[in-house]
């Protein structure tokens, strides 16, 4: 795997690199990563991933500075990951100079759910994603359905421009206990970790619920929030919404679901979702 740390390294070494996959990411390194890496072979001929914790996507008094940094670790997973290059920038390269150009989500994508509880981060991750697109030039980009709003945004936000690029999805990948696997999860002690699950175990069964046919979301929204609420967690948010585009589903009609929920445990906020 060739290591790169500026935009101009990068481009030459993909001169010839044919369709190009890429995968971003913020580092700390686990199976949910690797796995969209070793899916990011299969669809294309260079396969070239990311790793920058973006300042622009963190609001002051969030978890920047103590982001977990891992590289020397992450290098060796992405290398038995069959990765070709990283591009590993500072962020004096990849923000020379204060971004004053952005890319704004519209308020209906970006204020909800996580915009609602963490104002700007979209614009700092669609500014982001947009900025190492116009540097990797990629004809595929896969993203985790684990940051679902995050995917339906760069989603858009390719299709609105028009950029040239495969948005592909990756699975949720979890513990053996149903915990998604996640960096934020190196953050909870021991009795935290062993309580962590009870936010995938809640949203399995508000899922299995509205399969069954219950429509109240509100009444099992609130049911799912009181349980977290009982075991010490403080909820966000725990919201059934119509998958394509995250607004709330209409009473009547049949659209696809996904329950999305944030929650923080301790001091660590987790997010997950399910598809229904
Ligand atoms: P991050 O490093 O958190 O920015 O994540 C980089 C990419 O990995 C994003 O597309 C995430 O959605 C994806 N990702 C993170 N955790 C998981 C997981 N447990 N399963 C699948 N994809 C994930």
């Amino acid at each position: 795997m060739q290591v790169h740390e500026t935009i101009a390294g990068l481009r030459a070494a993909l001169q010839a690199a044919g369709r190009i996959v890429f995968v971003p990411t913020m580092g700390n390194l686990h199976a949910g990563h690797t796995t969209l890496m070793r899916q990011a072979r299969g669809h294309g001929d260079t396969v070239v991933s990311s790793i920058f914790v973006n300042r622009l996507q963190f609001r002051p008094g969030e978890d920047f500075d103590k982001y977990p940094r891992t590289f020397a670790a992450d290098c060796e997973k992405l290398v038995a990951a069959g990765v070709d290059h990283l591009f590993a920038p500072s962020e004096e390269e990849l923000y020379p100079e204060p971004q004053r150009y952005v890319v704004e989500p519209p308020v209906e994508h970006a204020n909800i759910l996580e915009g609602e509880f963490r104002p700007g981060h979209f614009r700092g991750v669609a500014t982001v994603v947009m900025k190492l697109f116009a540097v990797v030039q990629p004809q595929a980009a896969l993203f985790g359905k684990k940051d679902y709003q995050q995917f339906m945004v760069l989603s858009a936000m390719v299709r609105e421009f028009a950029l040239p690029i495969e948005v592909i999805p990756g699975e949720t990948v979890r513990a053996e206990d149903g915990l998604a696997l996640s960096s934020r999860n190196g953050y909870l002690s021991a009795a935290e970790r062993a309580e962590a699950p009870r936010l995938h175990r809640c949203l399995s069964r508000l899922a299995e619920a509205v399969r069954a046919g219950n429509r109240d979301f509100a009444a099992l929204e609130a049911a799912a929030f009181a349980e977290l609420r009982a075991r010490g967690w403080a909820p966000d948010y725990i919201s059934v919404r119509k998958r394509i585009d995250l607004q709330s589903p209409p009473v009547d009609g049949n659209p696809p679901l996904v329950v999305l929920a944030a929650a923080r445990l301790g001091s660590t906020r987790l997010i997950d979702n399910l598809e229904i």
